[in-house]
């Protein structure tokens, strides 16, 4: 991302009414929503964004078809640059709480604002698995049931995890397709035995031998176990995700047990003035919600930050 042609100069104040982290679907869509409330704002982006990972969505809303993951972000940030928006390609180190807000820095230079949007996702814990990204180009690969198990329903799914999480994703898939097969990382000894009694119930298969390695192999998967190989139309792993709220914990935010950072109904963290909107502040990890959750954030900054009257005409 640029600096955007169009006049920046409120931007440009000593002290930014809002800083925003994170220019994903969250980021972009909160900074869109102050800019167009009038307020100042910096918007700052290390550009790894998840969105852009996707091969194409189907559950974002308008797009019959489906669209790319990057389309999507591509179309936020033509319309942020509709606004007097400055836009860092950077990466935030820390923040700093200051007497009239906050502090980002970057490395040899900072930003002041008077509020800060934390909208700085997740990423998803990856397989060691050759060919990677054509493998989650092609839908080999996946990491988001919620998102695309209609894509593969009635298909052969594979689920790799390491602990009980994939037994729930095992189970969650069952829904969509009776041909599910769970891999665990390290073997069956990662599996209870009241999950074994679930999985039996379900018709899920799973081997005790733990995955000695994981392949792509023409339109398909091939997992490797005990010299035996299994193969699946699609693998969705559940390795779980890095959860990027250090930021937010640095400054006294709470964080829970899975490390998303707890926020009200407005998306107040128990940090005056901090706010967090996307991936980073929910589990259900949704474009749809991300975008929703900034809408809600900037919506309750707006109201809380100082009042700044448009000049009366008689002035
Ligand atoms: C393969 C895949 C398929 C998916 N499919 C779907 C789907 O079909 N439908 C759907 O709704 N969702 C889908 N998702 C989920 C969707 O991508 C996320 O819910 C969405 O991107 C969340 O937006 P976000 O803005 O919260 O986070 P992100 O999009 O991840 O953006 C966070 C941004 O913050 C930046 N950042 C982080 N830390 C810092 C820092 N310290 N300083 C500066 N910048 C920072 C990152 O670089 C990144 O650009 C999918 C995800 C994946 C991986």
């Amino acid at each position: 991302m640029s600096e955007p042609g169009a006049d920046a100069t409120r931007a440009r104040a000593a002290r930014a009414d809002v800083a925003v982290v994170g220019g994903g679907p969250a980021g972009l869509m909160g900074a869109i929503y102050l800019a167009r409330f009038r307020r100042s704002v910096v918007l700052v982006d290390a550009g790894h964004s998840r969105v852009a990972r996707i091969p194409r969505t189907h559950n974002y809303p308008g797009f019959a078809r489906g669209v790319a993951g990057a389309e999507v972000r591509d179309a936020l940030r033509t319309q942020l640059r509709e606004y007097p928006v400055q836009v860092l390609d950077r990466f935030v180190q820390f923040v700093q709480r200051e007497p009239e807000g906050f502090r980002l820095h970057m490395g040899g230079s900072s930003v002041a604002a008077r509020f800060v949007l934390l909208a700085t996702g997740v990423t998803d814990v990856p397989p060691v698995m050759t060919h990677l990204r054509a493998a989650l180009d092609e839908g080999l690969l996946r990491f988001c049931p919620v998102c695309d198990a209609y894509e593969v329903a009635g298909r052969s799914i594979g689920v790799y995890a390491d602990g009980p999480a994939g037994v729930a994703e095992a189970l969650y898939l069952r829904h969509f397709s009776a041909d599910i097969t769970l891999f665990m990382a390290r073997g069956g000894a990662d599996i209870g035995e009241r999950e074994r009694g679930e999985l039996a119930r379900a018709g899920i298969r799973w081997n005790d031998m733990p995955v000695e390695a994981i392949r792509r192999v023409g339109e398909r998967v091939v997992l490797f176990q005990g010299g035996v190989r299994a193969y699946c139309d699609t693998l969705y792993c559940a390795l779980g995700v890095t959860v990027h709220s250090e930021l937010a914990g640095n400054l006294g935010a709470s964080l829970d047990g899975a490390g998303y950072v707890q926020a009200d109904a407005h998306h107040a963290t128990r940090v005056p003035g901090l706010y967090v909107a996307g991936d980073v502040s929910v589990g259900l990890n949704q474009i749809a919600v991300a975008m929703g959750g900034a809408a809600i954030a900037a919506s309750a900054m707006h109201r809380a930050l100082p009042d700044s009257w448009a000049p009366h005409p008689a002035e």
